[in-house]
Order: structure tokens, then sequence, then C-alpha cells
């Protein structure tokens, strides 16, 4: 909750001015009544048609300011909640870049989608109506039981006896029902998680013939979800027609008890009236807080899933100034060793040393850590144990804008994003065009001309570029930006044989300072590398040139073996 005042509280004044009319607005609903008990009690029996036309009118201007002031005040709260939503969002979002992967491992990228959505939409929905009935209904309630105590107190003695059974189902509300909203939203996670995955993989599970199996996934968790909404539907259904069936039970006492004081002499028929209004009006005013209650229970769940991500831990930006010692090895991994869950490790006991400039090649099947010791680098994680070094500095001591700057990388399936070709290159950064025409040229990409130049379209992922086309797009991204370090993520898999042989020419001339990496399962790609690292299962299983892992490591001897032929022989 803590939250959410934080966010509205730059709004207080016009929160304040907007509850100030809702306030005089409700003041005016709940005078009406009153007033009608008064017109007909008081002076309808005066028989002066002057003076019920005057009282009529006082009426239609009570009406008039009670809409006018209500309209103004629900127009106000939307504006508050609107704002106040849109800067919950904007941290939000900031936060979730800011996290570090860990964190992102931890809440899952589909839990965070929601949080961003669906929670930041209730709490926006909360706030909204907090301002527009969350003052309203308890005015209602306290000022009509004030008012009906004056109007007959016999008759608010039956309203007041009726209070606690109202009491006893908010209570029930919240104490049954609140607890299943936080379930449900779990689910939907879930819901999200399996959606996303799916639609990711939509293809593959095409070709797969795995569709009915994924049908039967979501069908399992589609489920889940509808039976929690029943549970949390069934207990909430209770409220609203129990509320009403002791709304119209207390509307038929009122008239039974009323009419006898009337005969009695006790009231006037007027008073009996206005009671009945009231006696509606505080009844909804009730209703009214459970169904708060309801929402402000779900927007609490919300607000602690978005409280839970913008404590989340950061990535830390500090560290000292970057000064490169030119003497020590660019890029150094020294015994480093990695778990992503803390138990069995992932990446164990890496080393090697590359000088600037020079190219390695890290060569393994999936699974055996490759990209994870890429992530390490970009210090996406932090090692477990041993040191990363570039330029003789452990990257935890480098300022990690200045640590991502050095990089150019070209991941599997990295994002493309829908615009132009040019804003893809550049990709925020200040490129120029000449830079970028290079970039473009050094990569093989020479069907970006095809493609409309630096204005070409790119749509959303890039699906109108061919694979290799995307690899050389993400190339020339990463060539654009003059990196120290080009990490390429199988970067040539899709490329042809030339193609692949004119890029490491086109890298060879153009880029001798950049250190290179190359990950890679195919042998051919990362041969003529000055290291060459082999993982298997995390393990490093050799470091060296081709020649030398050729004499020393016999899984490399292997690979070599079934990739080339026996052309090496
Ligand atoms: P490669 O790039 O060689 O295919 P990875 O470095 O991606 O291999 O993966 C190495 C191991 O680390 C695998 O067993 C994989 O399941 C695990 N792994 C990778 N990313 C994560 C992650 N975010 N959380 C937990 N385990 C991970």
């Amino acid at each position: 909750m803590q939250l959410i005042l934080r966010y509205v509280k730059p709004y207080f004044s016009r929160l304040a001015g907007g509850m100030t009319c809702k306030f005089f607005g409700t003041i005016m609903d709940l005078f009406l009544p009153w007033l009608l008990a008064y017109v007909l009690d008081e002076i309808v029996p005066l028989k002066d048609a002057g003076q019920v036309y005057l009282y009529g009118g006082a009426m239609l201007l009570c009406s008039f300011f009670a809409w006018s002031g209500n309209i103004i005040a629900n127009r106000v709260a939307a504006s508050v909640a609107r704002d106040a939503t849109r800067r919950i969002r904007h941290d939000l979002f900031g936060k979730i870049t800011r996290l570090t992967s860990r964190e992102i491992d931890r809440f899952t990228i589909p839990s965070l989608i929601s949080r961003m959505t669906t929670d930041t939409f209730y709490i926006y929905r909360m706030i909204g109506m907090i301002q527009r009935i969350g003052i309203r209904a308890p005015i209602l309630l306290i000022g009509g039981i004030i008012v009906t105590m004056t109007l007959d107190s016999a008759l608010s003695a039956l309203l007041v006896a009726m209070l606690p059974f109202m009491g006893g189902i908010v209570w029930f509300i919240s104490r049954r029902g609140v607890p299943l909203y936080g379930a449900l939203q779990k689910q939907c996670d879930n819901l999200t998680r399996i959606v996303r995955e799916n639609l990711n993989g939509i293809r593959i599970i095409k070709a797969l013939s795995k569709t009915e199996d994924e049908k039967q996934r979501f069908a399992r968790v589609n489920e889940t979800v509808a039976a929690s909404e029943t549970k949390a539907a069934s207990v909430m259904a209770v409220n609203s027609p129990t509320m009403q069936f002791l709304l119209n039970m207390g509307l038929v006492l009122v008239v039974f008890v009323g009419a006898k004081r009337v005969d009695a002499g006790l009231t006037g028929a007027g008073n009996i009236i206005a009671f009945l209004s009231y006696f509606t009006i505080i009844l909804n005013a009730m209703l009214t807080i459970t169904r708060i209650l309801t929402m402000y229970s779900k927007a609490l769940a919300s607000s602690r899933r978005v409280e839970e991500v913008l404590n989340g831990a950061e990535e830390k930006r500090d560290g000292e100034e970057y000064l490169p010692d030119a003497q020590a090895p660019h890029v150094e991994f020294d015994h480093v060793t990695f778990s992503y869950n803390k138990k069995t490790p992932d990446v164990q006991d890496i080393s090697f040393s590359l000088k600037k400039g020079q190219r390695l090649g890290i060569l393994g099947p999936t699974g055996a850590g490759k990209s994870t010791l890429i992530k390490l680098l970009l210090r996406l994680y932090d090692v477990d144990e041993g040191a990363i070094r570039i330029g003789g500095t452990d990257v935890k001591d480098i300022p990690l804008e200045t640590l991502r700057r050095m990089f150019g990388i070209v991941f599997q399936n990295d994002a493309i994003f829908r615009g132009t070709i040019g804003e893809n290159i550049r990709l925020g950064r200040e490129i120029s065009v000449e830079e970028m025409e290079a970039a473009i040229a050094d990569a093989q990409a020479a069907f970006v001309s095809e493609k409309g130049g630096l204005e070409g379209e790119v749509v959303s992922r890039g699906q109108n570029f061919s694979g290799g086309q995307q690899q050389r797009l993400l190339l020339s991204r990463a060539l654009a930006g003059n990196p120290d370090i080009l990490i390429l993520d199988d970067a040539a898999s899709a490329l042809d044989f030339k193609t692949e042989a004119n890029l490491r020419a086109a890298l060879k001339k153009g880029y001798g300072d950049t250190t290179v990496i190359t990950i890679a399962q195919r042998i051919s790609a990362i041969m003529h590398s000055d290291v060459i690292l082999v993982l298997e299962d995390g393990q490093p299983m050799g470091v060296g040139t081709h020649e030398e892992l050729m004499e020393s490591c016999p899984l490399y001897r292997e690979i070599a073996q079934l990739q080339l032929g026996g052309e090496e022989e």
C-alpha cells in the first residue's frame, strides 16, 4: 500500500480538490431525501403552490450540484489514477532493465510481463475507485445513519441492528475471498508463460506434430485457472445477493414498523418515504464498501508484486574508473567457476587469456556452457570463484556502462526490432551513416541495398529477412560500434561457405585491434582462431591452437575427424 501512496503523493493537491468536490456532491445527495421529507410533511400541508415550487427548485439545484460535483470528482480521479500508474509503469520498466539476470531468472519473464500489465491495471483501477467511491461510500453510510437518527430514532435502531449482519459479511469476504485472488494471479502467470512458450515455438511445435500435447498442456493450466476463478467467484457471489436480501428484509420491516408509527401519529409519512431512501442509500454504501474491499485486496496483491520487482537486486553500475593496463592480457579468465543454481557448477575452472586483436574460438556441444562464459564476461552474472579481467582490471571493478560499451555482440536469435534497417544497426548509439555503411559492407550484408538501404523497413523480429540475413544485420549492428571485443555466438551458422570466408577476411582486415570471441559447434568456424577452448559439460577439455589440440585433446581430434573428414589427416 505504501507503494501506491508514494506514487499518488505528487498529485495530492489535485486529489484533494477532486475529493472536496466529491464530498460536497455526496452531501448534496444525502441532503435530498431529507429535503423531500421536509417538503412532504411540512410544506405540502400548507397548500401553498409558491412554497412547493420554491422547495422543488431547491431540490433541483441540489441535484445539479451533486451531479456536477460527482462528474468533476470522477474526472479528477481518473486523471490521478492515470498519472500515478503511468509513473509506476515507467519506474517498473526502468527497474526491470536494471535487474540482475539472476533476479530476472527468479521472477521469470512472463511474471514480469503480467506485473507490468495486469498488476498495474489493478492498481490503476483501485486508485481511481478509492477516489470515486472510497470517500463517497463512508460519507453516505455515516451521514445516512446520522440523518435517519434525526428523522426517526426508533426506525434508526432497526437499521443499526442490521449493521452487525452486514459487518459479518464484509468480514467473511475479506477473510475467505481475498486470499483466493492471490492464488489466482499466480496461476495467471503460469498461463501467460505457457502461451508465451507456445507462441514462440509455434513452428517447431507444428513441425514436430506436438500440437496435441501442447493443447493438453494448455488445457490443464487453463482448467486450473478456471477452477481458481470459480472458487474465488463463488465466495464473492455470496456477497451482493446476501446484502440485497438484507436490504429488502429491512425495507419490509421499515414499511411495517413505519406504518404502525404513522398510524399512531408518532411520525409523518414523508419521514417514512425519506427513511426508505436512506435505508437504500446506507445499505448500498455497505455493499459498495465490500466491493471496494475486493478490489482493494486484488490491488494489494498486485502492489506487493510490483513492489517485489521494485525492490529487486540491481546490477551494480558503479566501479572505479577504468584504466586499462596495456601490458596485461586484453581478456583473461582466471580459474572461473560458476553455477546458476549455486549447487552444481555449470562451468568449472576455466582459464585462458587473449592479447588484443586475438581470436578465441569456443567449441562444444549445446549445453556445454559456451553462452554462460559470454554472460559472465558481459557480467550478466557474477562468477562464483576465480576472476575475469579485461585489460588487467576485474570486470567487477569496471563501471557497467563502460564494460558493456566495449562489446559488439551477435547472439543467436537476437533482438531485431520493428523500424528501419538504419535504426536497427544504430540502436540508439551515435553512429554516422558512413560507419554504418562500412559495417554493412564488412558484415557481407549487401542485400541491405535491395531491401531499401538504411531506410528499408524491418518488421517485428525481423521476419522479412531470412535467417542468414538477420545474422548479417546483427553483425552490422555489432561492427558499427567498432567494438573492442566482438562476440559471435554461432553467428556464421546460417551463412554459406563463401560468405563466411569473406566475412572472416573482412574481420581480419578491418578489425585488427578487435578481440574476437566466436562460439561454435562447427569446427570450421573456429579452427583458424589463435586460441581454441574445448568445452564439455562445463569442463575445459583443452585450450590451445588447432594444431596443439589435434595433438593433445582427444575430444577435439574426434570432433575434427567427424566434421572435417579425412582432410586434416
Ligand atoms: P551452450 O551455450 O554451450 O549451449 P549454455 O551456456 O547456454 O550452453 O548452458 C550451460 C548450462 O547452463 C546448461 O546446462 C543450461 O541448462 C544451464 N543454464 C543456462 N542458462 C541458465 C539459466 N538462466 N538458469 C539456469 N540454468 C541455465
